[in-house]
């Protein structure tokens, strides 16, 4: 019997991947070049290197290749896409206010009675990028990530930091993903790092975020103390 690729499965549940998750989030897209391009959108690696032309936000550049089944990515994890949506435009709105005060209030986002689901499902989407990229990689995703999306009840080895821009950036870029190995070779830690143009998220498993990044955000705290990016190229 043949072997099924697992990077052609679903990572979540393990149905055969049918879908693509967003690597840029179509909305951050939106907000940063418009629904249609007035001129060409380049997205380049970190040392500006394997160039690629955006020719709308519909683009499947902005995709990773199938990863999640229709079920997963459209229903399960839609509340996720949906809550970080209502904050990467808070942070749009209110970034002068924000860049005084460094902190960012979740309640103000999602309002007071729903804060607690919502800012739950804001760290789930974390997650769930942060697992697509892992899985994009071939990397098998740690269960502790996707404990995150059963419940309250996970660990702490996954965290996030916010950074806000100092301005606004004017392409795409993909950041690399980091990892230690231990003596047999095996991945211990993971580092990730998301731009979306007004803010970027740094994404750690196993490993601390340096300080300046801000304070580590476990989805628990409704206080986000976020970092000011220093030294993006
Ligand atoms: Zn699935």
């Amino acid at each position: 019997m043949a072997m099924t690729d697992i990077s052609k499965l679903c990572w979540i549940c393990g149905e055969i991947a049918t879908t693509g998750e967003h690597l840029h989030k179509k909305t951050d897209v939106v907000a940063m070049f418009g629904d249609k391009f007035s001129k060409r959108v380049v997205r380049t690696n970190l040392e500006g290197k394997d160039k690629k032309f955006i020719q709308s936000p519909n683009s499947k550049e902005l995709m990773f290749r199938n990863n999640l089944c229709a079920k997963c990515n459209n229903e399960t994890t839609q509340p996720f896409d949906r809550a970080y949506v209502m904050f990467a435009d808070y942070i749009r709105k209110n970034l002068s206010m924000l860049t005084r005060e460094l902190e960012i209030n979740l309640n103000l986002i999602f309002g007071k009675r729903d804060a607690k689901e919502k800012q739950q499902n804001l760290f789930r989407y974390f997650a769930k990028a942060f697992g697509c990229r892992l899985h994009d990689a071939g990397l098998s995703v740690p269960q502790a990530l996707k404990d995150i999306f059963g419940g309250a009840n996970y660990g702490n080895t996954y965290r996030v930091c916010v950074c806000l821009n100092s301005e606004k950036l004017g392409g795409l870029s993909i950041f690399p993903l980091e990892g230690d190995q231990n003596e047999r070779g095996e991945s211990i830690d993971y580092y990730w790092v998301q731009d979306n143009g007004w803010f970027t998220v740094v994404h750690a498993y196993n490993r601390q975020i340096p300080s300046e990044y801000g304070d580590e955000w476990f989805g628990k705290s409704k206080r986000i103390v976020v970092g000011k990016w220093l030294d993006l190229p």
